[in-house]
């Protein structure tokens, strides 16, 4: 681990717009972690004796802060406005709370700004260019000790190599140019980065470094229409579909710290092991894990919703995707520091496995409304929860899950479930394809 200064790296691109609308939805869905300086102003502002109770609770030796029993934080007050917010000003509040949406990924060249999905701002792309919280997100920084005096680690190819100078670029350059192919149907540029990364997960990567490597992606990105068309992918096997559900479960089930405080990791333990169980099982009512849980779900309305095939909502989807995939890529949320630390190929392998999961929750989504094709707001409805977990549940980087993508991807399995899953059906007679609008660049600020 190296330790040096280093410089901010903001996403600049016009087609992404954020500015905090209020909704309160971060309040309500997000566990947050205290840091010692939060624990400081919290005591300052006298919490305790005006709630009656502290603000702060411990739970596994860490300090969280409180939520109600409806899982929301204490401190959001019924105008849906944060209590802290209000009365000492954004400064005041916890520094996770400050920083939602955006995400750090420190690197060699500087710290990443990612975006989180999970804020209904985001995902409407609603608000001031991303740029423009340049100097909000500089302060905060700064406020972090451990990144603003530059703690990096070095991200890794796959398990064993160090990525070396320009070699992450190369990636996120072919990725970045298999996902702009928008004279494409998404449902084949997805299959695309699926087979792309396959086959990355398969090469002997310590035989093609640096510009070797440069020429063995230009040739995948070159090729990869022809291949995917020679081999399309099978339909996922039974095996590959519970699978799949389980990691559905694991990405959306919404562990309360609240409740865990109240009941205790045993009773917690039980309820997760048969909702687990149920996932798997694959059959009958589907148990609520998550706030807002439409009521009434089966898991055969996954089976009865299909992919988009009107021009209008294809269009809608594919931009959304696009947003997503982009930013995930680029602004390093997909592998290293941005990602539990993982390698580029395994963060790869993680990042289709949840557009897969995303394609079944949408097509959930969808039955609960009666549907029988995917919708954008299906797929805004997924993502807002998929998202909301991907970089920051501790079990999505545990070891369990890494052997869990390993086992589906050389079993084809990544192709399959994200064929299987795909958001749009489009003809390529159809004039729906998305505008690829500007590719977003990361420059430092
Ligand atoms: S979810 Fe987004 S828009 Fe809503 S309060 Fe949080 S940051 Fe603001």
């Amino acid at each position: 681990m190296t330790t040096r200064s280093l410089p901010i790296l903001m996403p600049r691109t016009s087609e992404q717009r954020y500015s905090c609308h209020g909704c309160a939805g971060c309040c309500r869905d997000f566990t947050v972690q205290l840091r010692p300086d939060d624990l400081a102003r919290l005591e300052a502002q006298n919490w305790t004796q005006r709630l009656g109770q502290s603000p702060v609770v411990e739970f596994r030796g860490r300090q969280w802060l409180r939520q109600r029993e409806d899982g929301a934080c204490v401190f959001l007050a019924a105008d849906g406005r944060c209590s802290i917010h209000a009365e000492f000003g954004l400064e005041a509040k916890p520094l996770a709370c400050q920083m939602f949406p955006f995400m750090l990924a420190p690197g060699e060249k500087g710290v990443r700004i990612g975006l989180s999905f999970a804020c209904p701002s985001m995902i409407h792309n609603r608000g001031a260019e991303i740029a423009s919280h340049a100097d909000d997100v500089r302060r905060m920084v700064r406020l972090i000790p451990e990144i603003a005096q530059g703690q990096v680690r070095p991200v890794q190819l796959n398990a064993s190599l160090q990525a070396a100078g320009g070699e992450e670029e190369q990636i996120v350059r072919t990725f970045e140019r298999v996902l702009g192919r928008v004279d494409l149907p998404m449902s084949t540029r997805l299959d695309g980065a699926a087979w792309l990364t396959e086959m990355l997960a398969q090469a002997k990567l310590e035989n093609v470094r640096g510009s070797r490597l440069g020429d063995l992606l230009d040739l995948l990105g070159d090729s990869f229409e022809e291949e995917i068309e020679a081999a399309p992918p099978e339909p996922p096997t039974k095996r590959q579909m519970k699978v799949l559900r389980q990691i559905v479960f694991a990405h959306v089930e919404d562990v309360k710290i609240g409740a865990a405080h109240r009941r205790g990791i045993g009773g917690l333990a039980i309820g997760q092991l048969w909702r687990h169980r149920t996932f798997g099982r694959g059959s009958g009512a589907v148990p609520p894990i998550a706030r807002g849980w439409p009521e009434r779900l089966t898991f055969d309305m996954v089976d009865r919703a299909g992919p988009a095939t009107a021009d209008e909502q294809i269009g809608a989807i594919d931009a959304i995707m696009l947003r997503y995939l982009r930013s995930r890529i680029i602004t390093g949320r997909a592998w290293g520091p941005g990602y539990y630390g993982w390698p580029i190929v395994e963060g790869l392998e993680a990042l289709w496995m949840m557009v897969a999961v995303t394609g079944w929750l949408a097509r959930l989504h969808a039955g609960a409304h009666g549907r029988s094709e995917v919708t954008a707001a299906d797929l805004e409805a997924a993502l807002l929860r998929t998202d909301r977990a991907a970089g920051r549940a501790p079990w999505l980087g545990s070891r369990g899950e890494r052997l869990r993508l390993a086992w589906l991807t050389q079993g084809g399995g990544l192709r399959r479930l994200v064929h299987a899953m795909r958001f749009t059906d489009e003809s390529l007679e159809q004039d729906n394809l998305a505008d690829a609008g500007d590719s977003p660049e990361v420059i430092a600020c």
